[in-house]
């Protein structure tokens, strides 16, 4: 390990917060009776304590677990630790054969460079110049050809009474999509969430939509504006290797996924006679109908494809009625080890330790998992632990589990994910991403204000953070899901400093192999934290009431649709 030369800097300030880290973490703040359930009835909170998480921390973020990447040595150790650890909780393997290990099965794939996209007459697109590609079966050649449709947004939305594809059969067809939510007129503020990002807008919406409509391919058109970000931002993230699931067999996949430069989009148009931007234009309003080109594309992708296997680890607590539960998630993959670049210093410190992401997420839900496990009395839904592999790749140890969730997706009375603590101190908000789209939310409130503190709103909501950890995949699913995230009203000792460090991991170490347990870091937000989110799963395995996602939710429908 390193130390981070910024720290040396900061001077006297970081001693301050190291004294008041030491004063605070034994501390506890006391805690409010409740009449209705009584002291008996609660989790064992003052079982969660700062020094143990940072026990658990020490080894999970060590040097020699490598970076944890799924299916390595490091990973593997990782795992084995965890499933150790529910164990000595008495909490009962729930993985498969009786062990605490869902195997999730990992597809490694990577696109031959010499890929092309032809559409209609004139020269082939170039890959990276023009497109990148990639597709959803998993085979060494997959050859997809068809007639281009312009779907617009390609958005399929009952509750917003919007249909991208409606009266047109894409079998054999190749979509052509706009990235982002439509926008929202004066007169309909709130349509697609208005400034915030709904699920609708995000690129893995668009070719998961394309393949429940039959399609062959589907082809995203990149603008910087909406996307949020560059071209080569599009190129680095889908050149190279490539993770995914395998498919589940039957469920329908796109031979071809491919984003185009929006130079190439408007040549497109151009070659079937049609001008992008009219398209583009008229595809903003309710209504639009979808626009057959009248040309065809085709593509080959030539692709290594290999096979791996990593566990998710997953374990019980049961309760009096097991056919419902709770379900907690963390992730213990990160990023690995970093190959050696020439100019390395002998001494570069290749290991991406991921201390706070997310062994220190980890660790506190081994704290949480004590609790509840030596509560007096037994919940009455069940209370389960997934620590979940692969996330950094994609969310695949969640996504593999919303695909194989041990109970129905409807007995699942609720998800909460726990990815990075607060190391910066005590705060009086918690953020909780997705707490105003379930029941969740109202119960988190109400606990909130028992203890003197506030549920946080997502301080980015235009950034789609509720899309990218591990809850996400369990959303889709129709669990009601919230994913803890960072605070924003420090209120230690010196809340602009906890402010300052905060966003110093944001800048500095942030998936880097910076990412190391620091001398400043102060547990006492944490231990809040964690028991908050004890209490609330425990309250969510209690209530009478099954919690559910607001109607007109997005999320509300697989649920729906499943009890059907
Ligand atoms: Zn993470």
């Amino acid at each position: 390990m390193r130390t981070t030369l910024w720290l040396a800097g900061l001077g006297a300030l970081v001693i301050v917060a190291v004294l008041t880290a030491q004063v605070r973490q034994g501390s506890p703040r006391p805690e409010v009776a409740r009449a209705a359930s009584g002291l008996a009835l609660r989790p064992a909170l003052d079982e969660i304590q700062g020094d143990q998480i940072a026990a658990h921390l020490q080894f999970l973020s060590d040097d020699l677990l490598e970076g944890r990447a799924p299916s390595t040595r490091g990973g593997d150790l990782a795992a084995r630790y965890l499933a150790t650890q529910l164990a000595l909780l008495g909490y009962e393997p729930a993985g498969e054969n009786g062990t605490y290990s869902q195997d999730v099965a990992i597809v490694e794939s990577m696109v031959n460079r010499s890929f092309t996209l032809t559409a209609g007459a004139g020269a082939p697109f170039r890959y990276l110049d023009d497109v990148v590609a990639f597709s959803g079966v998993q085979e060494t050649q997959v050859r997809t050809a068809g007639e281009i449709v312009f779907v617009g947004h390609g958005i399929v939305a009952p509750e917003f009474n919007w249909n991208d594809y409606a009266g047109v059969d894409m079998k054999g067809r190749i979509a052509l999509i706009m990235v982002n939510d439509p926008p929202a007129p004066s007169d309909e503020p709130q349509l697609f969430g208005g400034p915030a990002l709904t699920y609708y807008g995000r690129w893995t919406y668009k070719y998961e939509e394309a393949a429940r409509q039959g399609a062959a391919g589907a082809i995203l058109i990149h603008t910087d504006a909406s996307a949020t970000y560059p071209w080569q931002v599009v190129q680095s993230s889908w050149s190279g290797t490539q993770y995914s699931i395998p498919a589940v067999a039957g469920a329908p996949a796109l031979g071809l996924k491919a984003w185009v430069t929006d130079r190439a989009a408007r040549e497109i148009a151009k070659r079937a006679g049609r001008e992008l931007d009219a398209m583009r234009k008229a595809a903003l309003v309710r209504g639009a109908k979808p626009v057959p080109l009248g040309i065809r594309a085709s593509a080959t992708i030539v692709q290594r494809v290999q096979q791996k296997t990593s566990p998710n680890v997953i374990g019980v607590l049961r309760g009096t009625n097991p056919a419902q539960a709770v379900l907690y998630t963390a992730h213990y993959d990160h990023l690995g080890t970093r190959d050696a670049q020439p100019g390395d210093p002998p001494d570069a410190d290749r290991i991406y330790n991921g201390a706070t992401d997310n062994a220190s997420g980890l660790s506190g839900t081994i704290e949480i998992a004590q609790s509840l496990a030596r509560a007096r009395t037994q919940p009455a839904r069940s209370i389960y632990i997934l620590f979940t592999t692969a996330e950094e790749s994609g969310l695949l140890g969640a996504e593999y589990f919303a695909a194989h969730p041990v109970l129905p997706a409807d007995a699942w009375a609720g998800n909460i994910n726990i990815d990075s603590l607060n190391m910066a101190g005590p705060s009086r908000d918690i953020v909780l991403l997705g707490a105003e789209r379930s029941t969740l939310g109202s119960l988190a409130s109400q606990l909130a204000a028992e203890r003197g503190r506030v549920v946080g709103p997502d301080p980015a909501p235009g950034n789609g953070y509720f899309f990218r950890s591990d809850h996400f995949p369990l959303a889709k699913v129709g669990i009601p899901a919230l994913s803890l995230s960072d605070p924003v009203e420090f209120t230690g000792e010196n809340p602009a400093l906890a402010k300052k460090l905060h966003e110093e991991y944001q800048a500095k170490r942030y998936h880097q192999p910076g990412d190391e347990i620091q001398p400043w870091w102060d547990y006492s937000g944490a231990v809040d934290d964690m028991r908050f989110l004890a209490e609330l799963g425990w309250r969510i395995a209690n209530t009478s009431e099954m919690p559910a996602y607001h109607a007109g939710e997005q999320f509300a429908r697989p649920r729906l649709n499943s009890t059907n």
